[in-house]
């Protein structure tokens, strides 16, 4: 291998600067044996299979326990999230079934099974869902390993400044390596919200993801930095690379414990302009993290994961406990819930034409599966609305188009009010509701989606990848899914001023909302509220904390003004005096 300084960009994912020495981690693939069975070996099978089932449970129990001891319980749900899917009947009665009918070997049928699981996960466009495809590989690796007896390594001795290099990484795979070598992950594979990301985020760990085939190109104990703030990766760097990236590490530290003393201060600007700074979460164990950031309530809980992998659906009650639990743990402050925003084909209560209708990111989804099919969402708006009696609630349609889903959608929200008044159930009935936008043609009706709701919330992930026409999470366009495109932040900016002169609060949710270089044009625009991941709230409150609400408006005047994303950039990169910042966090 060629000792000369390679430089290779991924994407960023956790921020920090980490100096060490590769440490490849290699999740050998077990290999498949398949074979065809006789009448009289299938029960056999069977059996084999179900005893597999039982062993995984168990050692993810054991898995568990460990994980809990060594990380505390903030990530737990992770391994809870695969002990689901060993529970999960789509995936344990098919394989008994593709045994039986196909007469095939339990490993085969397994892999037939987990294949059919996988493309409904793929099927769905969502990001953060396509991501949670590591656990089912991880679920099939471990179910696979018992099948065939194959032993897996149970614990990874890192030495020295261990930087970890994978193909993929999944979060139980974190459980095996000693943290105290470790500083930091370089996977092939990856998005910015996957669950090792969050992980890694959490702990800390400079990581960045995306490299494509990098983890062929090194060797163990290569020199190599990481920029997780930068998805920046050198290889076997100078001595002068070495020091200069000595010295942006302890930079970095020093900066990341001054920014912890402020998470308590206000998001308020030098001349006195507060922006509420809340949090996106998807499960109740981020409740802590909301709260140790000083974060003023939950901005977005995204409720998807409660209604997938499921053969039957999420039931009121279940999801009332659900929305009770952060609520309660969130008061005084509110918790914004968003309705259900998956395709059509992922619920299984739907009737067969519309669960069988092509799924995309344009097709029946959010808000329009809601006037479609109002019947699903009945238990989700109730137990929300039940929820709204033991804390501050507020709900939030996703995925509208045009004032008249929300106009339809608020019909029956009132519908399902009236119905838990006759019963007797108490609720809020003062609920603030709102509605996302994250569609262009609701950012240029934005006047009239206002004057229906109390708020108005921007989904810039959404909105940036409708109005580019570039897929959010493909890593082939990624250079194209670009926030600083003028299109982009002059929709922003109309939606804002037309909530503002209907008299309504907006803010934004989607992940500009938490991205330092971004956070001064949502000043300029005097959002009232941005919701971000729980990390980032403090170096956004700092970002805000040095800023006066009059410069930003100028900068934001100007970037208006400004022809290409490169001048905007570059104007930018002045006016802030130290280069656009990414959070990475
Ligand atoms: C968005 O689109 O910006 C958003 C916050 O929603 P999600 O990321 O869940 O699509
Ligand atoms: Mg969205």
């Amino acid at each position: 291998m060629s000792r000369t300084e390679i430089r290779r960009s991924g994407i960023p994912a956790s921020s920090g600067v980490a100096l060490g020495y590769v440490h490849l981690l290699d999740r050998e693939k077990v290999t498949l044996p398949k074979k065809r069975l006789s009448v009289d070996e299938v029960e056999a099978e069977v059996e084999k299979f179900d005893q597999a089932l039982e062993q995984a449970k168990k050692q993810l129990v054991e898995l568990r326990k460990r994980f809990s001891e060594e990380q505390g319980d903030e990530h737990i749900y992770l391994i809870d999230a695969q002990q689901l899917m060993l529970e999960d009947k789509s995936l344990t009665e098919d394989t008994r079934e593709t045994i039986q009918n196909e007469r095939i070997n339990s490993e085969w049928a397994l892999q037939k099974s987990i294949e059919r699981f996988r493309n409904m996960f793929n099927r769905i466009d969502d990001e953060y869902f396509r991501d949670r495809r590591s656990d089912i590989e991880y679920i099939e690796e471990r179910l696979l390993r018992i099948l065939v007896g194959s032993r897996e390594q149970e614990y990874v001795s890192l030495q020295r400044q261990a930087l970890v290099i994978a193909h993929d990484l999944a979060p139980a795979d974190m459980v095996k390596l000693n943290r105290d070598h470790l500083v930091g992950f370089v996977t092939d594979t990856g998005g910015r919200t996957s669950h090792t990301v969050i992980i890694a985020r959490s702990l800390g760990i400079p990581m960045v993801v995306g490299m494509q085939d990098f983890s062929i190109q090194v060797e163990n104990g290569d020199r190599i930095i990481v920029d997780g703030s930068e998805g920046l990766v050198v290889l076997n760097p100078s001595s002068e690379t070495w020091a200069e990236y000595e010295k942006r590490r302890e930079s970095f530290l020093d900066s990341r414990k001054e920014l912890l003393q402020n998470r308590h201060h206000k998001a308020e600007t030098k001349d006195e302009f507060h922006i509420r700074l809340m949090s996106n979460i998807d499960f109740v164990e981020e409740v802590p993290a909301v709260i140790n950031n000083g974060s003023e309530g939950v901005g977005l809980l995204r409720t998807e994961h409660l209604f997938l992998g499921g053969t039957i659906p999420i039931s009121e009650e279940e999801q009332f406990r659900h929305y009770k639990e952060v609520v309660e743990s969130i008061r005084p402050q509110n918790t914004i819930i968003r309705l259900l925003d998956l395709p059509g084909d992922q619920i299984f209560s739907l009737p067969n034409q519309l669960a069988t209708s092509r799924s995309s990111a344009l097709g029946i989804r959010g808000i329009r599966l809601l006037t479609k099919e109002p019947e699903i969402f009945r238990p989700q708006i109730r137990a929300i609305l039940r929820a709204s009696a033991f804390g501050k609630v507020s709900l939030m349609y996703p995925m509208v188009s045009c004032v008249e889903e929300v106009r339809e959608a608020n019909a029956f929200v009132a519908e399902v009010m009236d119905e838990l008044s006759n019963e007797g159930i108490e609720y809020d009935s003062d609920i603030a509701i709102g509605s996302m936008i994250e569609i262009p043609s609701a950012a240029l009706m934005a006047d009239e989606i206002a004057k229906e709701v109390s708020f108005l919330s921007i989904g810039t992930n959404d909105l940036l990848q409708y109005t580019l026409a570039v897929e959010r999470g493909n890593e082939l366009v990624a250079n194209l899914y670009e926030p600083l495109n003028r299109a982009h932040i002059q929709l922003i900016s109309q939606v804002v001023r037309m909530a503002h002169k209907a008299g309504k609060e907006v803010g934004v949710c989607g992940e500009v909302g938490g991205e330092p270089y971004f956070i001064p044009l949502l000043v300029g625009l005097e959002v009232n509220f941005l919701s971000m991941s729980p990390g980032s709230i403090s170096l956004a409150k700092q970002v805000i904390r040095d800023l006066t609400v009059s410069e930003a408006k100028k900068w934001l005047e100007e970037v208006l003004r400004l022809e290409t994303t490169e001048d905007i950039k570059n104007y930018l990169n002045e006016c802030y005096g130290q280069g656009l910042r990414s959070g990475g966090n």
